[in-house]
């Protein structure tokens, strides 16, 4: 691996420690992306292709034990983290330079509880995925107008969309989340102790 240059919180250039790296690296479930990597340039790029960021390492996560150790090692070398679910932010920040990107795309996973109608989804769904999950069982709720903008990042800032005449923002039918601190603590955030959304009976059907 050849040398990996990093940003600090602090603004200060620093080299990362390779074995540190490789350490990590071995800890992933995931590809750990560096920027030597050929899957680098194509993995960096975001929905608005006027944010040109270089993060020093993305971190393509499986599951909560991947987003962990992300955060650990952000934290351990005080470089900045960006989370990345649909990576529609037009500001771009759903990634960084010089830090970590913690890119949940990989993390599809999704479960319809038809009889509670809820829906258990993971943070790299985006909302065609959602819908073709729900509308099997005749379900839906408010989401995004365009398919491929991510749950995560829509329903964190408030989410409009097509039922929200009916059954209110994204944000008012998110039950609870599954939330790893800053600090690298796993939570369970919501009155309800099982992360999920709510989910009504589509009118489109
Ligand atoms: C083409 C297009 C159509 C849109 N349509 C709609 C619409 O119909 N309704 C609407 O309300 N908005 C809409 N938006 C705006 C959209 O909701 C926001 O841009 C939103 O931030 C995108 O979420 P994302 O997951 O796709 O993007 P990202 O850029 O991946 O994420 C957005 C923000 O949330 C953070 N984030 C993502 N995942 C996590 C996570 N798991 N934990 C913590 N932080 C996280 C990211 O770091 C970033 O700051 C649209 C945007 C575009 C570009």
């Amino acid at each position: 691996m050849s040398t990996l240059r990093a940003t600090t919180l602090a603004g200060t250039d620093i080299q990362l420690d390779s074995a540190a790296v490789t350490a990590f690296k071995a800890r992933l479930h995931g590809a750990l992306v560096c920027p030597e990597d050929p899957p680098y340039e194509q993995a960096r790029k975001v929905w608005n292709g006027m944010i040109d960021k270089h993060p020093a390492l993305i971190a393509r996560c499986t599951g909560v034990a991947d987003v962990l150790h992300t955060v650990q090692f952000a934290r351990t070398h005080e470089i900045p983290i960006a989370m990345r679910c649909g990576s529609h932010n037009a500001a771009g920040h759903a990634t960084c330079d010089g830090g970590i990107v913690a890119d949940l795309t990989p993390m599809k996973g999704m479960r319809v509880d038809a009889a509670q109608r809820r829906v258990h989804a993971q943070g790299g769904v985006l909302w065609g995925e959602f819908d073709r999950e729900t509308q099997v069982y005749g379900l839906g709720t408010t989401g995004g107008a365009v398919n491929d903008t991510g749950i995560a990042g829509l329903t964190l800032g408030g989410g409009i969309g097509w039922l929200m005449s009916q059954y209110g923002l994204a944000c008012d039918n998110l039950v609870s989340a599954d939330v790893v601190t800053a600090e690298g603590e796993v939570i369970t955030a919501g009155c309800d102790r099982s992360a999920a959304l709510n989910c009504h009976l589509s009118v489109a059907l």
